[in-house]
């Protein structure tokens, strides 16, 4: 079996200091060569002998490859965002997690998850989010504003989240801004600005933004959605909020991808215009068969694509990673104490109020829906 990678590609992504300083930086991302079909049949059945026998289970993420969801579902295991996989890891018997998805997700199971070994098909699979928000210089940053109470987004490092008050995932990061909003504290936000903003409007909360961004949802194009929209008038426009503010203005529903889907699912319009990682049109077509999905435009003439709606990180779990994490126990995720202990208190702390108050989820997502991904 070929398990080489192709060419590394280069991307590249905000990155600021503590003084508010952004520069361009650059990161890269490599993707798995692909299998014959004969390679995939093989790989495959040695994967589900191997879950099997080390009593492990898989869990991934929407974004990323079709194949790999269908064997976690099949497999007994699940697909979801990124806090149903931290919730489905906590809870389930197995000893060993293969978590399918980027660093931090990896990270985060580990997190709540100390006593299991939770391995990763690619450790280098990380976020334009996460390397954009350094520990150090949030460190510097957080200790400016001290008084704010620091919200992290869960796309950023074990080290960042041990700094953090409250984690947030975009299912339930309105229904908390809010909450402190509501009992009058000044916020600290870090990293998605685009995400940060559309909180910050939607629930009038004194948020001061770091500024990172998605280098996927970055590259949505307003003014081509305009066009889009005008050929498809009967469309409903689904954007997920780590998307540019002229993006979101144009979104029927705006929402995590449980939301997206969950608004698929559930909608009665024919035609679907998509604002996200297009990895989750596989699990869309799964759910709402006979609906039309069209993927939100990321680039308008003469300008360039640099992610075309696919996360290059996410891109880089293939089967063959996971069978190696299976085989030979690589791709280990570690988080040293006390940096575990420290990042434990914001998660549970998320995890504690959407466990306590569906209710308030409901109304910030118009339609959060629990467990979608094993549906
Ligand atoms: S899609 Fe964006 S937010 Fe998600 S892992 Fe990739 S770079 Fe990070």
């Amino acid at each position: 079996m070929n398990s080489t990678v192709s060419t590394p590609i280069a991307f590249d992504y905000p990155q600021q200091d503590a003084s508010g300083l952004t520069c361009t930086a650059q990161a890269w991302a490599k993707v798995p060569a692909p299998l014959t079909d004969v390679q995939k049949q093989s790989v495959l059945a040695r994967i589900r002998s191997e879950l099997i026998a080390r009593k492990a289970v898989l869990i991934a993420h929407y974004y990323v490859d079709g194949a790999i969801q269908d064997l976690a579902l099949e497999t007994g295991g699940f697909v979801a965002d990124s806090l149903e996989m931290a919730r489905f890891g906590k809870n389930h018997p197995a000893q060993t997690l293969i978590v399918a998805g980027v660093r931090f997700m990896g990270e985060t199971a580990k997190i709540l998850s100390p006593e299991k070994t939770v391995l990763m098909p690619d450790l280098e699979a990380t976020c334009s989010l996460d390397l954009g928000c350094p520990a150090d210089q949030f460190a510097l940053f957080r200790s400016l504003h001290p008084d704010r109470v620091v919200v992290v987004y869960a796309n950023t490092s074990a080290a960042v989240k041990a700094q953090a008050d409250w984690m947030v995932t975009s299912s339930c990061a309105l229904a908390i801004v809010h909450q402190l909003h509501q009992q009058g504290k000044k916020i600290l936000w870090a990293p998605d600005r685009h995400l940060g903003s559309y909180i910050q409007e939607q629930t009038g909360a004194d948020m001061l933004l770091w500024n990172g961004a998605c280098i996927v949802h970055d590259e949505f194009k307003g003014v081509e959605l305009e066009l889009l929209r005008a050929q498809h008038p009967q469309a409903v426009v689904l954007v997920h909020p780590e998307s540019p503010s002229s993006v979101v203005a144009q979104a029927d529903v705006v929402g995590s991808t449980s939301a997206m889907i969950k608004a698929v699912v559930d909608g009665n319009a024919a035609e679907y215009i998509v604002a996200t990682d297009q990895g989750i049109l596989h699990r869309m077509r799964q759910l709402a068969p006979g609906k039309h999905l069209i993927a939100a435009p990321t680039a308008g003439q003469s300008a360039t694509c640099k992610s075309c709606a696919n996360c290059p990180w996410m891109a880089m779990n293939g089967l063959q990673g996971i069978l190696q994490c299976l085989e030979q126990g690589s791709g280990e995720i570690d988080v040293p104490e006390p940096t575990r202990s420290n990042a434990l208190i914001c998660i549970e702390r998320m995890l504690d109020f959407t466990e306590h108050h569906p209710e308030l989820l409901a109304k910030a997502q118009h339609g959060f829906v629990k467990n979608i991904g094993a549906a």
